[in-house]
């Protein structure tokens, strides 16, 4: 008699959908994560707890936060976010390289998801802000991005975690999953290290959801291609593939984008892992307000060719690609009010400046010469005539330049001018291994499922390609997480 039904390996947001999916049906679920329990949580306590599904209008969004006031209903445009706006994005970003059957189980399961996760009793709230900016006194949400947990990863970390203890589910921590147990037809437990002790536990079926390999500075390099080994790891030390490497050992077949990941502006002395002081607050992400240069002074992106939401999961790796692996992105006075609350951390790697030519001079290991011909070009070319708005796609454009900056132009020219030192940040790998979309069950290199082993989260491969729409993570780990701990619930291994 085994005394767990479910195993499931890892302490994040689609390990604890899982154990409380599983649990819902009857299971007995043990839940090893490897990390102390004051680093619990994996990249999902990083997170801002943004998290993407589709909506109707209003009447969707109320439902999901009774805490709403009739005032704030009153001046927000909370706008709709259909099922097929969801499906277009996700196609569009990862250039129609995205599963459709996984991509069709994430944007029909989002919404219902979305219920779910509120009636376990996790809450949420608009972004107000970072999604919507107020303009002539009323809020416009845009880029399909509304709602975020209550306290961020942390408040969603925590509510997860008490409700699964409140479930009666046993969550070990310092608890290493080293491999699963399988006798060659069926996963039949795991084998761990914990408290210095190397040992075997048993169970009818087992959920990894042990995150991706972004921590894994050899498998990045070997993998992703060589100079990522210069990134910086946005989240925690611990996804450095464990879950995936044994999955693989026992025949799962690899999925996906292997050699994508997503990356960001990440501040330039930012330690090599995720602090949990800071969160996420090392990310940069007001570029399409400002403008990025390089080494040699020059812009190398688009800052304006979408919302920020479906360009910075991919403009890290462009950032990594230039000279030094560095950039600054620059502001003057015109837009720092629109600028996110992590340009105000005490740790941005910051310069500050009255003049332009103050500032060149203080743009360290920016070519000054290179920088001024740049700006000169850039703020030439701004077009002034059409008017600025942060809620839409403005179409106020810089063109006729090497590379157009296509919305939100306005030139560099009001002081003080600011300035922010980025480099490349990597947030988590899109190579994973495979599963049945329906099941969340792994497949095998013979595309058979395996009996006994389901996953979840960063881990599973084919969903993002290239890039990837934000908020898109925690809802892909809720999603199939869940689905994976129903499906192991009533697991019995002959299939
Ligand atoms: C700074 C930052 C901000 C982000 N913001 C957002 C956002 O706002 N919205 C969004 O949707 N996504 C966001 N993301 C992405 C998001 O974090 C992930 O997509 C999601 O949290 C992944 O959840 P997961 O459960 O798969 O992995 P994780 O939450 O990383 O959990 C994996 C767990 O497995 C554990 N583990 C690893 N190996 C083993 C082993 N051998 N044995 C036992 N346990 C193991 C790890 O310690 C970890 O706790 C952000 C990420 C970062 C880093």
């Amino acid at each position: 008699m085994n005394k767990y039904d479910v195993i499931v390996v890892g302490a994040g947001n689609a390990a604890f959908c899982a154990a409380h999916a599983a649990r819902e049906h009857g299971a007995t679920v043990l839940v090893l994560e490897r990390a102390p329990e004051s680093l619990n949580g994996g990249n999902s306590r990083f997170t801002a707890g943004a998290i993407r599904f589709a909506y109707e209008d209003a009447g969707d969004i109320r439902a999901l936060c009774p805490d709403l006031s009739e005032d704030q209903i009153a001046i927000t445009d909370f706008g709709s976010y259909t099922t097929d706006h969801f499906y277009e994005d996700m196609f569009r970003v990862t250039r129609y390289r995205t599963d459709p059957a996984l991509c069709e189980r994430l944007v029909t399961g989002s919404r219902e998801t979305m219920a779910w996760l509120g009636g376990k009793g996790i809450r949420f709230m608009p972004i107000y802000g970072r999604q919507a900016f107020k303009v002539d006194g009323r809020f416009k949400f845009w880029g399909g991005l509304t709602l975020e947990a209550w306290g961020g990863g942390v408040g969603l970390v925590d509510a997860h975690t008490k409700i699964a203890t409140e479930a009666g589910i046993e969550i070990r921590y310092g608890a290493r999953v080293r491999e699963l147990l399988f006798d060659g037809h069926a996963v039949t437990g795991v084998r761990l290290t914990a408290d210095g002790e190397t040992f075997n536990v048993s169970a009818k079926s087992v959920v990894l959801a042990a995150g991706g390999f972004e921590s894994n500075t050899e498998w990045r390099t070997r993998y992703l291609g060589p100079g990522w080994e210069m990134a910086k790891v946005r989240g925690t030390a611990f996804n450095t593939g464990d879950g995936i490497r044994m999955a693989l050992d026992i025949g799962a077949s690899p999925a996906g984008n292997w050699s994508g990941c997503h990356a960001v502006g990440w501040d330039y002395n930012a330690p090599e892992f995720g602090d949990l002081a800071v969160g996420d607050g090392y990310q940069k992400h007001s570029y399409p307000f400002g403008i990025m240069v390089n080494a040699n002074g020059k812009r190398f992106v688009d800052e304006g060719a979408d919302f920020r939401n479906y360009t910075y999961a991919k403009y890290g790796r462009v950032i990594l690609e230039q000279p030094d692996q560095f950039a600054w992105q620059i502001f003057d006075r015109k837009v720092t009010h629109l600028l996110r609350d992590e340009y105000r951390i005490k740790q941005a790697s910051k310069v500050t400046a009255n003049t332009l030519e103050e500032l060149a001079s203080k743009l360290e290991g920016v070519d000054p010469h290179g920088f001024a011909d740049e700006l000169k070009t850039y703020n030439a070319a701004v077009d002034t005539q059409t008017l600025f708005n942060p809620n839409i796609k403005d179409g106020r454009s810089a063109s006729g330049l090497t590379v157009k900056k296509s919305n939100w132009a306005n030139t560099i020219s009001e002081p003080p001018f600011e300035a922010y030192h980025i480099t490349c940040g990597i947030t988590f790998t899109f190579g994973g291994v495979r599963i049945d979309p329906q099941t969340s069950q792994v497949l095998s290199d013979d595309q058979a499922p395996i009996p006994g082993l389901f996953a979840a989260g960063e881990m599973v491969g084919g969903l993002f390609y290239f890039n990837y729409p934000g908020g898109t993570g925690l809802m892909s780990g809720s999603v199939f997480g869940r689905r994976a701990g129903e499906s192991a619930a009533f697991s019995n291994r002959t299939k």
